[in-house]
């Protein structure tokens, strides 16, 4: 069975934090792929400031370096509010067969049930729940979500239903403190990956 990750946020920019978040998931959960999808219109939070033809065409750059991502603009296409339970059924519908998992950090996970539809994401793919070293660990035990949980090696077993989660090293990135230093006039180092950079530079964004 093959297993895929979905990976989805605003991506303004994307960065450093994001791949290597992505990348190691695709080591520990044995994903082919990682679909990386930047969303349109949060529903949580304000619109980004970029047009997304600019999110989308860095992120395009960076999954162009990483065979295991793939840039996908399945949101953006569709427009409107993001719903991520719009985009897992599509997913589902194109990949049948597959193992896919949602990744969802766990500052997102506290506030999971006042997401749209909430409770139908388990009936179409499983969750995992990156927790950053740290920080505080998701409280799966007291969530009405409990009796899905599994550890990694059961869940990777499942091709939806299962909310497991892993642990990663903190890489104290944001986009928001990326946009502020290129506001600010300074220069960025190892925070995007260099054809981010470049590409930033040439549009001259964020400044
Ligand atoms: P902003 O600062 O604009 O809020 P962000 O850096 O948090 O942006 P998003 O595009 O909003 O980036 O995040 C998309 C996903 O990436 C979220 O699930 C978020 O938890 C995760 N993420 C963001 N930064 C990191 C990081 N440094 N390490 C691991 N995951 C991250």
């Amino acid at each position: 069975m093959q297993r895929i990750g979905v990976f989805g946020g605003t991506f303004d920019p994307v960065h450093s934090g994001h791949v290597n978040t992505a990348l190691s998931l695709a080591q520990h959960l044995d994903l082919a792929f990682v679909h990386m999808v930047p969303c349109f219109q949060p529903v949580h939070r304000d619109a980004p400031s970029t047009p997304a033809d600019h999110r989308f065409a860095m992120l395009e750059r960076v999954c162009h370096a990483h065979p295991t991502l793939i840039a996908d603009d399945r949101e953006l296409r569709r427009g409107g509010p993001s719903y991520s339970i719009d985009t897992m059924h599509a997913l589902r519908e194109e990949r049948p067969e597959s193992a896919i998992f949602m990744v969802m950090g766990a500052d997102a996970f506290r506030y999971f049930e006042s997401w749209h539809r909430a409770d139908e994401f388990l009936s179409v793919v499983n969750i995992v729940v990156v927790h950053r070293g740290g920080q505080p660990a998701p409280d799966i035990v007291s969530s009405r979500w409990r009796d899905a949980y599994r550890s990694v090696d059961d869940a990777i077993q499942c091709s939806l239903g299962a909310l497991t989660s892993v642990q990663l090293p903190l890489w104290t990135i944001s986009s928001t403190a990326i946009r502020r230093t290129l506001a600010d006039g300074g220069e960025l180092g190892t925070e995007v990956p260099e054809a981010v950079a470049q590409y930033i530079e040439l549009h001259q964004l964020y400044r």
